[in-house]
Parts: C-alpha cells; structure tokens; sequence
C-alpha cells in the first residue's frame, strides 16, 4: 500500500525527460487488475489521449488523477453510481477537471461512491460497494470511498471528490490518506453534480499532505462559473508544509472526546496532539457546546436541498427513461427504479421538512443551529488558531454492519458535519493505527485557513505518518 510514486517525484521525473505517459499508464493496469471495486470505468483510449497532450514541465505532468463518478470530464460516463443515470455522458468538463488537465495530469478513470454522494461506505452505490485496501471486509468510507481506496491502495498518488458532509474526510481517515475539504467556494463547483449546494466542495485526497497541496494548489481559485466562487488568492501551499507549529493555539473540541469514541481511537489522537505540543504548539480545551447538534441540522439541510436538486433526473432530461403510459407515470416509474433506497428516503425527507406547515419547524430550525454552529465555531477560531478532533469515532467498519440501519450510518460523520454547515476548511491526516486499521486527525481552520492546516498536518504525518 501507498506504494505508488508520488505527484511530486511523477511530476519532477517527467520534467527531467521521463516518458510522460509512464506513470499513468502503470496506474492504468494498476486500476485495470483492482479487486477492491474502486473503479466504476475506466477508458484506456482517452488515457493515451491525454497523455499525448502534455506539457513536461506543468506541476501534475503525468500525474494520474482518480475522479469520483459525480465530476464531468467531457464525453465520458457521469453517473453518480446511480442507474438513474446510466447512459449518461458528461456534456462538459468540470472546470477541476479542465485545472487539472491544464496542470498536465491524466485523469485516469472513475470512482465508486454512494449514489449521488449519500451514504458514508459506499454501500449505497448502485454497483456494489468498495473494499478498504487495509481490510477487504471492511468500508473504505463514504460518499468518495472510491477515490479514497485508490489513493490507499497504491493506484494513483492523489484523487478528487466531493464533501457535503464529511465524504472525503472520513474516507481519508478510514483508508489512512490525507482528505481535505476546503473552505465553501474555494473550489469550483462547475461541473460537480449537485447534492446540498451550498455545502457541496470539490475535494481532493493524496498519499501524503504535500501531495495533497500540489493538487488542492491547480484545482483552487476563482472560478466566474460558478456565483459561488470565492475571489481569493491562493497563495503558495506547498511552502505551507515547512512552516511547522511553533506559536501556534490549538483548541480540543471538547464535546468530540471521550464517550462513543473507540478508545484505540482516542489512544491515536493523543499521540497526534503530543506531536504538535512537541513541535511547539500550545493546546487546550475549547467548547462548542451546539455542535453535538450539528448532524441534526445537517440530516434536515442536506435532504432538503437534495430533493430540489434532485427533481432534475425525470426521465427526459438525464440518462435512464422507464416505460409509461403517461407523463406522471414516466416521472414515477424513472425515479422508483433509478434511485436507490436512501436517495428515495433523502428525497421524502427533504421534502417534507420543506413542505408548507412544516418548513418553520425543521427546515428554518436547523437553518437557526447551523447558524449557532457557525457562530460558535467563528467565535473559538479568533482565540485558537485551529481546532482538532477525531475526523471518525471508529475506525473502518465491516461492510453490513451499518447497510441496514441509516442513523448509525449517519454517525459516522457525527465529527465532520459541523466544519461543513460553517463552511470551514478541515483536513483528516493519519495518526496511528487502532486494531490494525488507519485513525485519522481532524483539523479545522478558519475561512481560507488551509495554509495553516496543511502545515499542521505536515507535522502530525512527520511524527506518525
Ligand atoms: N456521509 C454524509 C452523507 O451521507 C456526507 C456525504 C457527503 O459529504 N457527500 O450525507
């Protein structure tokens, strides 16, 4: 595992002459023999169009790229492991996906995911779920467990998905890689199949926390195509990763310790907090007291904005259209056999709390906590400079274990939620290992912060990556 080359080594090896179609095409059998289901397509021929295309010296030349099945590349399947969408071919490339193809990377094929983003094992996915790398009877994670499994796996250094509500951290922490979810905006959304947008964030995932600052540096910036782009510059993330800790205030969540955390989950993370103390950070305890409130909100906001966003896929417009005699008929018959039971239950959910009678007492109620959290989270960041925490309460969990039970399912976001209602940058970084799997630290900064959370993570990886 984690055996592949890095970005940075692929990226400077093409520079100084190397083949630049080497390293993908080794991805490519690589993904070609996966038995772990991380790949739901893959396309040899566009491989080697890609790779006729780059330029040597760009920072990801040669640099394959896992995409989740949720991203556009042009011309390929889009399918958000949905059978909804089968058939579908992405119209237009996300502009991550444009970035990255600019920066000399090949994307390499497409990942597994729960359908539409929804779930947090890949279970939910239409085509069977992925298998964690350190355990094949185990979760990778989830929504973005396919990427997340590449990355471990060794397929490819570094990888994209999507956060809403934790997707691509949580996966990190199970699969033991580096997950970061920028700040709300500071990636474009252009091309990202919407879930919940105005929490959804373009996300990438890497082998190590400079991987993760080559890729977050080309995807990150500006973008007029999407209204929600954030108009910042980016600044030079990778020198990021020398700045170290020293003088840096660090709060411990009080409310994301001790009870429900699995102890060897707890043993990890006070060896990552040890590690900052040790490289000159000072910590202390710091309380958010609504935030064990946050899932609530989010189990409210994010089916609601999903069963707007999702009433798109009818049947005429996307992909898959069910026999009918009628035009109803044709709505009912698509949605009822493209959607998979927790898109159906999101979808019903969402709805109802946005129903007449009913949006003032949950939609608007979880609207008013997910200010609170912001609040609180806003208020804790002007006294510390990051906050830490579990990124998961448990470690990789066997597949089935949760398939039936959509609250314990719901759970293990329970820590990533809240950096996502307030639109906070917050990276997961390995710290150990409880029971023989990955443990990942949590850390969340303030708005545009990710310098500071990539130099903080660097820190944790040095000592126990
Ligand atoms: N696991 C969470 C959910 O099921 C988060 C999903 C996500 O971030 N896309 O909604």
């Amino acid at each position: 595992m984690k055996g592949a080359p890095r970005a940075r080594a692929i990226a400077e090896a093409v520079a100084g002459g190397e083949d630049p179609g080497r390293y993908a095409r080794a991805a490519l059998r690589a993904a070609q023999a996966d038995t772990l289901n991380c790949f739901l397509h893959l396309d040899p021929d566009a491989v080697e169009a890609q790779i006729a295309g780059i330029n040597p010296q760009a920072p990801l030349a040669g640099v394959p790229v896992a995409l989740k099945d949720n991203l556009m590349d042009a011309g390929q399947p889009c399918g958000c492991a949905s059978r909804i969408l089968e058939g579908y071919r992405a119209s237009y490339d996300a502009t991550v996906v444009a970035r990255l193809r600019d920066a000399g990377a090949v994307i390499l094929g497409r990942t597994n995911m729960d359908e539409f983003a929804m779930g947090s094992s890949t279970e939910n996915s239409a085509y069977g779920p992925t298998r964690n790398p350190h355990d094949p009877t185990r979760t990778p994670g989830g929504s973005s467990g396919g990427s997340g499994a590449a990355v471990a796996a060794g397929i490819c250094p570094v990888a994209l998905g999507s956060e809403t509500g934790g997707s691509v951290r949580q996966p990190a922490s199970l699969c033991g890689v580096v997950g970061l979810k920028p700040t709300y905006g500071r990636v474009s959304r252009r091309g990202l199949v919407a879930f919940a947008s105005s929490l959804d964030v373009v996300s990438p995932f890497g082998v190590d926390v400079r991987d993760t600052a080559r890729i977050m540096s080309v995807i990150a910036g500006f973008d007029p195509g999407d209204p929600t782009s954030l108009d910042a510059p980016v600044g030079n993330l990778e020198a990021a990763c020398d700045r170290g800790v020293a003088g840096l205030k660090i709060g411990i969540i009080q409310e994301c310790t001790g009870e429900g955390i699995e102890p060897g989950v707890s043993a990890a993370l006070a060896d990552a907090a040890r590690a900052l103390t040790d490289a000159g950070a000072s910590l202390a305890t710091v309380s958010l007291p609504s935030s064990p409130f946050a899932l609530a909100a989010y189990c409210v906001l994010a089916p609601a904005e999903a069963s707007s966003n999702l009433a798109r896929f009818d049947g005429i417009r996307y992909g898959r259209r069910a026999e009918a005699e009628s035009l109803a008929d044709l709505y009912v018959r698509t949605r009822s056999e493209g959607f998979g039971p927790e898109v159906q239950r999101r979808i019903l959910l969402g709805t109802f709390a946005l129903s007449a009678g009913y949006a003032d007492r949950y939609y608007a109620t979880a609207q008013g906590m997910a200010a609170r959290i912001t609040r609180e989270m806003t208020a804790a960041l002007g006294e510390f400079d990051l906050l830490f925490c579990p990124t998961s309460p448990t470690v990789a969990f066997p597949l089935g274990a949760r398939a039936a039970d959509p609250l314990a399912m719901y759970l293990a976001d329970i820590f990533t939620v809240p950096a996502s209602l307030a639109g906070l940058p917050a990276i997961s970084v390995p710290c150990g290992r409880a029971l023989g799997l990955p443990v990942g630290a949590q850390l969340t900064g303030p708005k545009l912060g990710e310098a500071t959370l990539l130099a903080a993570a660097a820190v944790i990886e040095a000592a126990l990556g």
